[in-house]
């Protein structure tokens, strides 16, 4: 509800200067195909509200209700409707009547599609009855030369400032939409590069080192016994070592170098043009780093990774087996004792891993 009524109002004041632009100068056009007419002394009231009052009044009410949306839609269709109801009472004088529906409906286009242009073309209408039984109807065929220049500041200024309030829009919805990309690229945890959105880079990498023949080494990096924090000392302090190698892994890395969480206390980096050796030497400094991380409320907790590593090498099928490789050399720190660097050999043997660390 409170969204609806945040987007009811947005509208409101979007529409709310073009209103007041657009009755304002429409203003001069009905004038002028009203003047040459007897008219009884209401309708130049009525006109003097509606170009100069009613903008101001209608988001006074559109932006104090609780649905500021379908007041906003009541009151375009109120626009419609003394639209329609000044095209009659100008006798549907050609270029005047012509000028103020048709911004009208651009209007109407404009906020609410093909529906709102129906319900705005039916408001048109009644307004042209309403005009035909209190005024009567009437046809004047012919537009005078002033009626013409009384016409052109709306025929000029309102598609404007029609045009610039979706240009506006248009520019907002484009940061709306980047915000929203990168949002759903990201892990929202540590700021990093989501599993997906770093598996779609992993591949890219592939296809690189691939045509190039260039160095590329991907690291796969888990928190020993994580699960253990957890339980010891609750989630969210669990949630504070994710932050925590989160912070390590931005620090330690290089620009180039891609960091992602892969899932739960797993983490994944992509080491452009880099050798198996260079970043094995990377990854050592980070998993020391991490090991000397003391959390000042919980000075007892201790924290290690183990790391696995696979450099490209054209043996490689695809971007696929390139991560089995690293995630092979991350079994093999698992398994002789944790807390350490192990690096796939290119040869691809599962007794492969050449294992560093404490
Ligand atoms: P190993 O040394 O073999 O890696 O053991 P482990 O305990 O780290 O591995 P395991 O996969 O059993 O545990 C991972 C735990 O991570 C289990 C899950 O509850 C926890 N976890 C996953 N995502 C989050 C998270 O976002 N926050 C926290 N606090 N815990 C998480
Ligand atoms: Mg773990």
């Amino acid at each position: 509800m409170d969204n609806q009524q945040g987007k009811g109002l947005s509208f409101a004041k979007r529409i709310y200067i073009p209103r007041v632009v657009g009755l304002g100068i429409g203003c001069l056009s009905v004038f002028a195909g009203l003047y040459p007419l007897p008219q009884p002394s209401w309708v130049w009231l009525f006109l003097l509200f509606n170009g100069f009052v009613w903008a101001h009044l209608a988001y006074l009410i559109s932006t104090r209700t609780t649905f500021p949306y379908q007041a906003e839609r009541r009151n375009l269709l109120c626009d419609s409707l003394f639209g329609g109801f000044w095209a009659a009472a100008m006798q549907f004088n050609p270029l005047p009547t012509v000028t103020i529906l048709a911004m009208m409906t651009m209007n109407n286009v404009a906020a609410g599609g093909l529906r709102l242009f129906i319900h705005g073309f039916l408001a048109q209408l009644g307004g042209v009855l309403l005009s035909w039984l209190l005024l009567g109807l009437a046809f004047t065929g012919h537009t005078t030369q002033w009626q013409i220049y009384a016409c052109l500041p709306m025929l000029t200024l309102y598609p404007m400032a029609v045009g610039m309030v979706c240009y506006r829009l248009a520019i907002k919805l484009a940061e709306h939409k980047r915000t929203l990309r990168a949002l759903s690229r990201t892990d929202s945890l540590t700021g990093l590069l989501n599993h997906g959105a770093w598996k779609d880079l992993l591949h890219l990498k592939f296809l690189k080192c691939q045509q190039q023949h260039c160095h590329g080494t991907v690291a796969l990096i888990d928190i020993d016994h994580f699960k253990r924090i957890n339980d010891s000392y609750g989630h969210v302090l669990g949630d504070t070592v994710l932050h925590q190698l989160s912070r390590d892994l931005k620090r330690n890395l290089r620009q180039d170098d891609l960091a992602g969480r892969y899932g739960g206390d797993e983490f994944c980096v992509i080491l452009p043009a880099t050798s198996l050796q260079q970043a094995g030497e990377v990854m050592e400094r980070l998993r020391e780093v991490f090991n000397n991380y003391r959390h000042p409320g919980v000075p007892q907790l201790r924290v290690s990774l183990s790391i696995g590593l696979a450099a490209w090498h054209p043996g490689l099928r695809d971007a696929a087996m390139w991560l089995i490789e690293a995630d092979r050399a991350l079994y093999a720190a698992k398994n002789t004792g944790r807390n350490k660097v192990a690096s796939a050999s290119p040869a691809n043997d599962a007794s492969f891993a050449t294992v560093t660390g404490a």
